[in-house]
């Protein structure tokens, strides 16, 4: 693995935040000053499709990479963005139900949950 690929996946790896690229690339740059976006971006993509990172299939206008590719489900605060892990029972029996509803045999899926997160919920009742 290269110096650059290594010190992404540190970056990811020591965050829960789910951060985009530009962020990824903010941290990387602490080590790596002369680290280019593009490279960041590149290598993101790369180690994605490899299984080494997770990209996220939320909503938002830019992509979230998350160092973490045990099988999880994300929600995201709908006011500033922010993406949490959510731990929930793996077999929430949405597979089952689609294969026997829908006739579908479900290989993989994702769930993003909506909602406000503490924060902006205490903003929000101020
Ligand atoms: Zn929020
Ligand atoms: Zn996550």
């Amino acid at each position: 693995m290269t110096r650059q690929r290594r010190a992404i996946l540190d970056e990811l790896r020591s965050s829960s935040s789910h951060p985009t690229a530009q962020e990824v690339y903010a941290g990387v740059r602490k080590k790596l000053p002369r680290i280019s976006l593009g490279t960041v971006y590149r290598n993101l993509d790369t180690m994605a499709e490899r299984g080494l990172i997770r990209k996220l299939e939320v909503g938002g206008s830019q992509k979230r990479f998350d160092g973490e590719t045990s099988k999880h489900h994300h929600v995201r605060c709908t006011e500033c963005n922010r993406v949490d892990d959510v731990e929930m029972d793996r077999d929430s029996g949405l597979q089952r139900f689609l294969c026997d509803t829908a006739g579908y045999d479900v290989v993989s899926y994702h769930v993003e949950f909506l909602g406000l997160c503490p924060r902006c919920r205490e903003a929000d009742e101020q």
